[in-house]
């Protein structure tokens, strides 16, 4: 039987492929973004206590009440934004089902969405799903900004949603309080929805503060802002995460989630909820990972890779131009299959295939694995 790809030019995601080179080739994974050391136990503990008192059967829909209860406070004590937890969190299958939940509650075919490249890989495809129209704009190199002018060039009557993601990935470039005025006044005059992809919100470092779609009401008013617990608590195994958006869009977000995965497994709802009450668990993040940062900057100094500024989320950007001039993809996999380093070639993240000769090197690892990786690229 014939079929007809609905993506017939998408492969398999490079954070898949490159982690499976990686393991083939017995490579120091610095590829997709996840840590190699472990969760805190006292999570793990609580889980296996709720899954033995009998929590094992399908959650609400929304998510558990306390667990949104819990989310509510900390929103409220981190943006001083007031949501109310009944109508306006749902919590997700991660923040990859939050944005498609999202996009399919809103997008109608011929809707064209704004994306910045280089953008996270599942924007665009959930996108066209739905039957929209991705339109891609550069984030200016190399300081990955947008350009607030070119935004308004590309608005036309189609235009349904703008994505942002801050902190970014793959740049590690963070949104200043300018771009969320820009932003705000762009999608007010405009009656545009924000996507604000907000899963690297506590990984922001250097004394800068996270410029959530929650800060301001006008903002708010016209905003889904999706999290993820995987980032947060160290779990992305877990999938776990959330969407805040106001009451009649939570509304409509909701009639997707329930039939993309109904629930969110239920012990890790209830452990979450208990785990959240204590801000320790959350408040050091950035702390924690602005260490690792400058861990990976201080061991990989000597090296003829070049860092780029990176404030924000676990991804440190390094520029091999002065080793090579090999497309950024070749040069990935060589530095895997040869040197045994993986990392991620930054021009899949763009449309256009755009290649400033970058590679991604995720720094939520264990100080000896980057230091071993470090080694090996000073030797290049
Ligand atoms: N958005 C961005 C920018 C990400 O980097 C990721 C994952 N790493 C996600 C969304 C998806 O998050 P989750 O694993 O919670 O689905
Ligand atoms: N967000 C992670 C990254 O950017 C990977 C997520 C995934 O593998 N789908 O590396």
């Amino acid at each position: 039987m014939k079929i007809q790809s609905r993506l017939p030019d998408v492969g398999t995601s490079i954070f898949s492929v490159m982690s499976k080179m990686a393991l083939e080739h017995g490579a120091i994974n610095l590829s997709q973004g996840f840590p190699d050391f472990s969760i805190d136990k006292t999570i793990i503990d609580l889980v296996h206590q709720y899954m033995l008192e009998g929590n094992n059967q399908y959650a609400p829909m929304p998510g558990v009440p306390l667990l949104r209860q819990e989310i509510a406070r900390v929103i409220k004590e981190t943006y001083n934004h007031t949501v109310d937890p009944e109508t306006e969190i749902t919590v997700t299958a991660g923040a990859t089902e939050g944005i498609f939940a999202a996009i399919s509650a809103f997008i109608n075919p011929g809707d064209e969405v704004i994306l910045f490249d280089p953008a996270y890989d599942s924007y665009d495809p959930a996108i066209r799903l739905n039957g929209g129209v991705p339109v891609q704009i550069n984030l200016t190199y190399p300081d990955f900004s947008i350009d607030w002018d070119l935004v308004k060039k590309k608005i036309t009557k189609k235009t349904r949603m703008i994505m942002v993601n801050t902190p970014h990935n793959p740049s590690g470039s963070v949104l200043k309080p300018n771009d969320l005025l820009e932003l705000e006044k762009i999608a007010l005059i405009n009656n545009i929805l924000v996507l604000s992809d907000e899963v690297y919100e506590r990984l922001i470092f250097d004394g800068l503060q996270h410029q959530s779609a929650l800060r301001s009401p006008g903002l708010a008013s016209q905003s889904i802002s999706v999290y993820s617990f995987g980032k947060t608590f160290h779990a992305t195994g877990w999938k776990a995460g959330y969407v805040v958006a106001p009451q009649h869009l939570t509304a409509e977000i909701r009639k997707t989630h329930q039939f993309i995965v109904f629930a969110v497994n239920t012990p890790v709802q209830f452990a979450l909820a208990d785990y959240l009450k204590n801000p320790e668990h959350y408040l050091g993040l950035g702390r924690f990972y602005e260490a690792k940062r400058n861990f990976f900057l201080e061991h990989i100094k000597g090296s003829s890779l070049e860092p780029l500024p990176c404030h924000g989320s676990y991804f440190q950007l390094m520029s091999y131009r002065s080793i090579s001039g090999k497309p950024d993809v070749e040069m990935a996999e060589e530095l895997t299959k040869k040197f045994k380093v993986a990392s991620i070639p930054v021009s899949v993240f763009y449309k256009d295939r755009t290649d400033n000769r970058l590679l991604r090197f995720c720094f939520a690892k264990k100080e000896e694995t980057l230091l071993k990786a470090c080694e090996i690229l000073r030797s290049l």
